[in-house]
């Protein structure tokens, strides 16, 4: 296994590194970011774990390969917002005509249209519980309607409902098309099996960077990677 380090948008304000970690056997590609939304730090810091375990031999993927941005707006993150002027996760191209209508959204477009991910999973943080409110996003994983992964989405699902014993922290899976997303972007262009995990980001830190980092290591295991 090897793991390289990398920069995104180099030569520019909004440089950021990412990782390309790679196993011995060749198998499928995933791509997982975090920090499109610089103050969802539970999604963030779940992958700067990942990449310490990587760096650190306690994890090793087997085959394929796994590229990991750990903070996507590095800008936005400095200052704990959400994004500088605009929202990046509407900018993203909504077609394979369109370019992107931010840098950044553009570098990180490129990297996945470089890759061709089976599996791309974009981390963020919500606001509330959706199973107390079928309207919020906390606790969700989302796709878009008729995208190939949804049978694996409720196989994650129940796999981590079933280790969660407070009910109202539970998962549920959501079909959502946000166009200008970067989960939409990388499904409809580059027909990846596109995932959004949101926890909620009013529970203990502690614990989101742990559901965090379990449905992580939940889609490395189901995928092969692991
Ligand atoms: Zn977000």
């Amino acid at each position: 296994m090897s793991i390289q380090r990398f920069m995104l948008a180099e030569d520019s304000s909004y440089a950021t590194p990412y990782y390309v970690v790679k196993g011995k056997k060749s198998g499928p590609n995933m791509m997982i970011v975090a920090g499109i939304h610089g103050d969802e730090l539970g999604s963030i810091l779940a992958a700067q774990k990942l990449v310490h375990s990587f760096q650190a031999k306690q994890m090793h993927i087997h085959k394929g390969t796994l590229i990991i941005v750990p903070i996507v707006n590095k800008r936005a993150y400095l200052k704990r917002k959400r994004g500088d002027s605009v929202d990046l996760n509407r900018t993203f191209p909504q077609t394979s005509a369109q370019s992107a209508k931010h840098p950044l959204s553009s570098a990180l477009f490129q990297l996945a249209k470089r890759y061709k991910p089976t599996w791309y999973l974009d981390l963020h943080e919500a606001n509330g519980l959706s199973q107390k409110n079928p309207k919020r996003l906390g606790q969700t994983l989302i796709t878009n309607p008729g995208n190939r992964c949804v049978p694996k989405l409720r196989y994650i699902i129940n796999r981590m409902n079933s280790s969660i014993e407070n009910r109202s922290h539970h998962f549920n899976l959501r079909l959502r098309e946000k166009k200008g997303s970067s989960r939409t972007a990388v499904a409809r262009i580059l027909k990846a099996q596109a995932v959004t995990v949101e926890t909620c980001w009013s529970l203990n830190r502690t614990l989101r960077v742990n559901y965090q980092y379990e449905i992580i290591t939940r889609f490395l295991t189901k995928s092969g990677l692991l």
